[in-house]
């Protein structure tokens, strides 16, 4: 059969060749693609029964589980569209994501989460995951409403880091281009088995995890959450082949095999042949220790809800600790200057643009959000900001509304925060830039220190700056704290920092 482009092509293939191969390991269960879709066909039922049509917006309020990805293919068997919502989301978050994409259905898992809605007023039908009925699942499944490529399959809600977060509107050929390409760079086969610990609601956890097991026709071991014990228990057994993680998990990892080393115990990962992190800048010190404790090189990825991925380190290549790699197969990526747009040579900072087939579509009903994204000639600017080396590795620096500028210098708070966790006392940086009444901003860096802070220790992390980095650059303030705020995929909220820290009547 020829290469799928749509979610439901892919289940169809798999069914085809391989109906009894495992899709799904959950809790102790197998679903054989042959499972997965007979339960979709069932939830495509259930969603037709109550008025859903081509094009309506089914949401998904939902933990990892079968249901999830059954509901996921159910919704696309009928042409209909997946609304992601994390399951941490309360009553503002609900009724914003809700209303914006106006969903007529709502799949939860509890009552629990039935409750959130009812309190956050949101629309739409609710329909708990139980409630699916498996009549005639034995029955071969209706293909007849499959949709069309360049349908939209989902509405990614971006994790709003920066601010009020938007629905990027993938098609299935955008979410078939994505899979294509990850599957070829990273030498994804139908023998390989995935752990994935991310949540489903993202697009890290969708868009690759479980797209990329559907295209490849492979075995995804799906977990609840993320939890390092049971991560190093299950890659010890040898059957796991590849992890996806966010840099979090893989400080964690990191923790629990040492905890294990020191009580004599050794972290065997037999059979693992690709790490990979995403989602946020994994440290330099991180890769290092990771691979002398489990002799693998993580290869780091970027990626993002409009786009899925962007830039990969190599599989075969050079995995350049503190680079994302180059663009994928069939995708460009390129630096530009942040204000005229005009590509820039290579060395030079400036922001990153994509373009290929798996660009988004466009911001769910927002043609202003749209319009601004895109360059005339098709580029979508990230709004990260980075460079691109001579032999082709991007590098990237930050956010471009996360630059900060000071006494009219530019300050990358990436690269402040690398020589902060150089130094044996950090264990987590965040440098943000805060108001200024004679610079504009000044460099603030809020730190968790690896054991107690000192006293002398600020002065100490100052001072060290000012030996690596030009002066400028160093914090003039240093605030210590237990932990910083992230958001459920590990990203720092540095716009929260930046209210906690600014004095109220500052501008
Ligand atoms: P919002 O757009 O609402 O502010 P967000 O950008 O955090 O939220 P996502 O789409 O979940 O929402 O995240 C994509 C962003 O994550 C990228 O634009 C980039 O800033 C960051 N990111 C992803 N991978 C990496 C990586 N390997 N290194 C550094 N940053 C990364
Ligand atoms: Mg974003």
């Amino acid at each position: 059969m020829k290469t799928p482009l749509t979610t439901i092509d892919a289940l169809r293939r798999a069914v085809e060749h391989a109906p009894q191969r495992p899709f799904l390991l959950f809790e102790g269960l197998s679903f054989s693609y042959k499972d997965i879709a007979a339960i979709a066909a069932c939830w495509a039922a259930r969603l037709r029964a109550v008025g859903v049509e081509r094009g309506d917006r089914v949401a998904l309020f939902l933990e990892n589980s079968p249901a999830f990805v059954t509901a996921y293919l159910g919704t696309h068997m009928i042409g209909a569209i997946v609304v992601l919502v994390n399951t941490l989301y309360r009553q503002t978050e609900l009724r914003h994501i809700l209303n914006d994409s106006a969903a007529k259905v709502v799949i939860v898992g509890d009552q629990a989460h039935a409750d959130l809605l009812r309190q956050a007023n949101a629309p739409g039908v609710v329909i708990f995951a139980s409630d699916v009925v498996l009549e005639g699942a034995d029955d071969a499944p209706d293909w007849t409403r499959a949709p069309e490529p360049g349908d939209i399959a989902l509405i990614g809600y971006t994790s709003g880091t920066t601010g009020r977060s938007k629905g990027a509107m993938l098609t299935h050929a955008n979410l078939m281009a994505n899979s294509a390409a990850v599957t070829v760079a990273w030498h994804w086969t139908e023998h390989d088995r995935l752990l994935l610990t991310l949540p489903l609601f993202h697009i890290h956890g969708l868009g690759v995890g479980l797209n990329g097991t559907l295209y490849t026709a492979s075995t995804v071991d799906l977990r609840r959450g993320f939890d390092a014990a049971d991560v190093l228990d299950t890659l010890a057994r040898g059957e796991t082949t590849m992890f996806f993680g966010v840099p979090t998990m893989y400080t964690r990892l990191i923790a629990e095999a040492r905890r294990r080393q020191a009580a004599g115990a050794s972290a065997r990962v037999d059979g693992m042949r690709l790490f990979v992190s995403g989602s946020a800048p994994l440290s330099p010190q991180t890769f290092a220790e990771f691979e002398e404790l489990f002799g693998h090189r993580i290869l780091e990825r970027y990626g993002m809800t409009e786009t899925v991925m962007n830039l990969t380190n190599p599989y075969d290549g050079e995995r350049r600790p503190g680079t994302v790699g180059m663009p994928f197969p069939g995708q460009e990526a390129r630096i530009v200057d942040v204000r005229t747009r005009q590509p820039l040579p290579d060395g030079e900072i400036g922001e990153i643009q994509v373009r290929g087939p798996h660009v988004f579509a466009g911001y769910w009903r927002n043609p202003q959000a749209t319009a601004e994204a895109f360059d005339a000639d098709g580029w979508f600017n990230t709004g990260d900001l980075g460079w691109r080396s001579a032999d082709g590795y991007f590098t990237i620096t930050g956010r471009a509304r996360e630059l900060i500028i000071s006494g009219g210098y530019n300050i990358y708070p990436r690269e402040v925060e690398e020589v902060l966790l150089a130094h044996p006392a950090v264990s987590e940086a965040a440098v943000v830039g805060l108001p200024d009444a004679e610079f504009g901003e000044q460099v603030v860096a809020v730190v968790v220190p690896a054991t107690s802070a000192t006293d002398s220790l600020e002065q100490e992390l100052i001072d060290w700056c000012r030996a690596r980095l030009a002066s400028y650059k160093k914090p003039r303030r240093i605030v210590f704290v237990a932990s910083l705020p992230r958001n459920a995929l590990g990203k720092v909220q540095k716009h929260v920092m930046q209210q906690q820290l600014t004095p109220s009547g500052a501008t």
